[in-house]
């Protein structure tokens, strides 16, 4: 089951939220920024949840 990638969250799918692959280019590196976690990259299997999505937009 996919998990939310950011720092201190645990919303999963399974817990009935959205999750969302980062997007390519620009508003892909924003979210990653946004995010601030120390060198690190999405994977293909990364995931933001629709919460921590609203709060890095
Ligand atoms: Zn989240």
């Amino acid at each position: 089951m996919l998990g939310c990638a950011a720092v201190n969250c645990s919303n999963r799918v399974d817990k009935g939220y959205k999750l969302f692959s980062f997007p390519k280019g620009k508003r892909g590196t924003k979210w990653v920024d946004n995010m601030r976690r120390d060198k690190w990259t999405p994977t293909i299997s990364s995931r933001l949840c629709e919460v921590s999505i609203k709060i890095r937009i």
